[in-house]
């Protein structure tokens, strides 16, 4: 079978124009218009460009955004009373923080703080653990974003082995929990892998769905690769290049030119999973203004 992309530029096009017209009718009906809030700290250029993106696609599809900013000398209280108030604000549905955040404060206690009912990256440990039983539950992003990938190009999952390197809280884990589950896209046999595995490329080597979240660029070389399998990039790196404008080009975790060949289904960096990304946010977002995930809060 000839290798097909999957990519994330035309579904998140795709996407976008439904999450408009969700938000148009919503509008039409006189409906709470969706509310995303972001916290950024600091002043690092990609966290910069990725809230800015998040943003921009809120606009892009009639939602509402707002961009909270604070100096990286922000206290972790000050933090914390910041994320409180918009958990107590019922015009603002969904809140993000943008990580990582300075070394004086707590990722895990942000993220606690963060309304489960608000909590639209899927990061609290109620939304993780509501998902792993399969109870409604916002789910992470970016693996959120792959698994509508998954669905929209009808890629098969039941009974495949699906290996995932990287376990990290917001992508690796929540990716291999859902791989798991007993639902489409899902039923696979997962091996998780992560820095102190043994035999990678033999463990990859034997994925029919592959899924790279390691932040390596081009780590995943043709040889650790099965013929015809799935292989999902989510890695986005910025490595030295003279040759761009910007000084910088973006790599995935995957060596895409000789990789692409031996695979049937492939996504490309960028263009590929961090689109989707975005989507599954103002998709959670949707959801939380119209209460649809949890009821009762
Ligand atoms: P992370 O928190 O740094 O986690 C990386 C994981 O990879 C860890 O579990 C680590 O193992 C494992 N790892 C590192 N080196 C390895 C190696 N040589 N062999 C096997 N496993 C190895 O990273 P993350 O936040 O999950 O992000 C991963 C990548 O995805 C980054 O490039 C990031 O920019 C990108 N990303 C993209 C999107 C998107 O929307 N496209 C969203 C999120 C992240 P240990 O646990 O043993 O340290």
């Amino acid at each position: 079978m000839p290798m097909q992309l999957l990519d994330g530029k035309f579904l998140s096009a795709q996407i976008k124009q439904e999450i408009a017209a969700e938000v148009a009718q919503i509008r039409e009906q006189g409906g709470k218009i969706p509310h995303l809030v972001a916290i950024l700290v600091g002043t690092l250029g990609r966290s910069e460009t990725y809230v800015a993106s998040k943003m921009k696609s809120c606009e892009e599809v009639g939602m509402k955004s707002t961009l909270i900013r604070f100096d990286d000398t922000v206290t972790e209280e000050e933090l914390l009373n910041a994320v409180r108030d918009v958990n107590n604000n019922p015009d603002m549905d969904g809140l993000i923080v943008q990580l990582p955040l300075p070394d004086h404060i707590s990722a895990d206690k942000v993220m606690e703080t963060i309304h489960p009912a608000k909590d639209v990256d899927g990061f609290h440990p109620i939304n993780i653990g509501r998902m792993a039983k399969g109870l409604p539950a916002y789910i992470s992003a970016t693996p959120q974003g792959i698994l509508e990938m998954l669905k929209r190009y009808d890629i098969k999952t039941a009974g495949k082995h699906c290996v995932v390197v990287g376990r990290s809280q917001i992508v690796g884990l929540p990716m291999a929990i859902l791989m798991q589950r007993n639902t489409y896209p899902g039923n696979c046999t997962v091996t998780i892998t992560h820095s102190r595995t043994q035999n990678l490329p033999d463990i990859c080597r034997s994925a029919d769905i592959l899924i790279a979240a390691l932040g390596r660029p081009e780590f995943i070389t043709a040889d650790m690769v099965k013929d015809g399998a799935v292989v999902i990039d989510v890695g986005l790196e910025r490595v030295p290049d003279a040759t761009k404008k910007s000084g910088f080009a973006l790599k995935g975790d995957v060596k895409f030119d000789e990789v692409a060949p031996r695979t049937s289904y492939i996504t490309p960096v960028p263009g590929g999973v961090g689109l989707m990304t975005i989507c599954s946010l103002m998709q959670n977002t949707v959801k939380a203004a119209r209460g649809e995930v949890y009821t009762g809060f």
